[in-house]
């Protein structure tokens, strides 16, 4: 997916995370409505029953002490008093036949249900049901109760305040609802735009160094949230690339000027071979002269690949057991000549054996640059020593020091770098990679190689080497 490419709206995250807020937000408002509204209903339902229930005790009360008659007249009593469209009160024989009511005028969908009159004469107390009207929206609850020998009382009162509640709840809770939700889905907007604002910045950033400015950095607000944890992270790792751009680069022109020397070598020769050369001994020795500064590009072009393989990790060293003592005493032997040649005296201070595990090539290779290094750069009746100490659970370390030229504190922190080169040794011969193949091995053996060096006194070069590679340190 390009970065440039904008997001639709519909699938911007801003949206989804409104979406989400505000879907939950809603459905824990219809919840909480609901259970509210539950309550409500049961509440009033309760209310009236009771209502229901306490003038079937009453009327139970008054036809034991005064008789039909006064049942009837309370009846048609309280009916007015509470509004003849609000209750009403019949009186049944068990077997279903009214006779005696208030006024039914407006109750004149409600018959009697034969169940409950059954129910009542089975032994129960009392049967209550809700009766909806055919005329009104309004509901009626209706209580069947024996309230004396032979004297069944319908009561029913319209549920009418309790409709009115009822409609009233809905009403505002549509009006609460719309408002709640336009609300959350504001406040879900806000939280979305300021979460997402610092992605972003993020994205801006890398927006702009896709167009070729590794320079910027997101700005970090410094809140410690996750916003600014991302933003850290991308601007380190901007850092490191901006770095190992940098690097490329120098490399780029290292390379570029380290190959150009011998190649205008290799051509100037051929030109003078051409322009002036006439016998065959001239020939001849232009040949091997570029050969041999073919055999130099060619080591210089096999090193490099050596020390990006090694870095990368495609150049694994084996595992193998090697004694590092014979290694490094077969080191000095082959080194002993060139020693003597320059008139330095080479020490070799091992113990009897050394094992660890390793790469032998790779190691030799690593002892083979130290050691042309210190004969390189170390005086006539200078010396070279070379020593390997172990203890039982550190890691070996492997000195190579000299009381050579020494580096200069500038260039102790350079010299590891590809191509980097002392001026003090551009009269010797090399390529500045060397160092920077070492240290690729050691650290592919998971050691690593230091220097301390002072200038005129000498130096000497410490390399860490783990015994085993099996267990690689977290
Ligand atoms: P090269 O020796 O081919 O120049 P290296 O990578 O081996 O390249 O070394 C890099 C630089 O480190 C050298 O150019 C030199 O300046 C410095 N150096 C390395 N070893 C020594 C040493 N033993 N004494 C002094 N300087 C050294």
């Amino acid at each position: 997916m390009s970065l440039k490419k904008p997001i639709r709206f519909r699938n911007s995250l801003t949206l989804r995370l409104t979406l989400w807020y505000t879907g939950i937000f809603a459905v824990f408002s219809v919840v909480a409505f609901f259970l509210f509204y539950t309550l409500i209903t049961s509440v009033i339902q309760e209310k009236t029953d009771q209502d229901l229930l306490n003038q079937a005790g009453q009327f139970s009360a008054v036809l034991a002490q005064q008789g039909i008659e006064a049942i009837e007249g309370i009846a048609v009593f309280e009916a007015q008093a509470a509004g003849e469209k609000k209750v009403f009160f019949r009186f049944l024989y068990p077997n279903g036949q009214v006779f005696s009511s208030s006024n039914m005028n407006y109750w004149k969908d409600i018959s009697i249900n034969k169940d409950a009159i059954a129910q009542i004469l089975g032994g129960d107390r009392r049967v209550i049901e809700t009766v909806s009207l055919a005329v009104s929206r309004n509901q009626v609850r209706i209580l069947y109760a024996m309230i004396g020998p032979g004297v069944i009382l319908q009561v029913g009162q319209s549920m009418e305040n309790y409709t009115r509640i009822i409609e009233a709840f809905k009403g505002v809770f549509l009006a609460t609802m719309v408002l709640l939700i336009a609300l959350a889905a504001g406040i879900g907007w806000f939280m979305a735009r300021r979460a997402v604002s610092g992605v972003e910045a993020v994205t801006l950033t890398a927006q702009s160094i896709s167009g070729g400015t590794l320079e910027k950095r997101v700005p970090v607000k410094n809140r410690g949230d996750e916003i600014d944890q991302l933003a850290v992270t991308f601007n380190q790792m901007l850092d490191r690339i901006q770095s190992l751009v940098a690097e490329i680069r120098q490399m780029g022109d290292d390379i570029a000027h380290d190959l150009k020397s011998p190649l205008t070598r290799i051509r100037g020769m051929a030109e003078i071979a051409l322009t002036t050369g006439k016998s065959l001994n001239e020939y001849e020795t232009m040949a091997a002269s570029v050969i041999e500064e073919c055999d130099l590009l060619q080591d210089i072009i096999n090193t490099m690949l050596m020390i990006s393989r090694t870095e990368a990790g495609v150049e694994k060293p084996s595992r193998k057991r090697i004694d590092l003592a014979k290694l490094v005493k077969d080191g000095c032997d082959l080194f002993g000549a060139t020693a003597e040649d320059r008139n330095i005296t080479l020490f070799c201070d091992v113990p009897e054996e050394c094992i660890i595990q390793g790469d032998a090539r790779m190691i030799q290779r690593l002892l083979f640059n130290l050691l042309d290094n210190a004969i390189k750069y170390t005086p006539a009746a200078g010396v070279v020593k070379v020593s390997l100490s172990r203890n039982d659970k550190s890691p070996v370390v492997l000195k190579v020091e000299d009381t050579g030229i020494g580096i200069s504190p500038v260039d102790i922190p350079r010299i590891f770098e590809r191509f980097y080169r002392g001026d003090k040794s551009r009269s010797e011969s090399g390529s500045g990679l060397g160092l920077s193949l070492a240290r690729a091995i050691a650290r592919a053996h998971r050691g690593d190689i230091n220097v301390e060096s002072v200038v005129n006194k000498g130096s000497v070069f410490i390399v860490n080497l783990p015994v085993s590679l099996e267990n690689p340190p977290e």
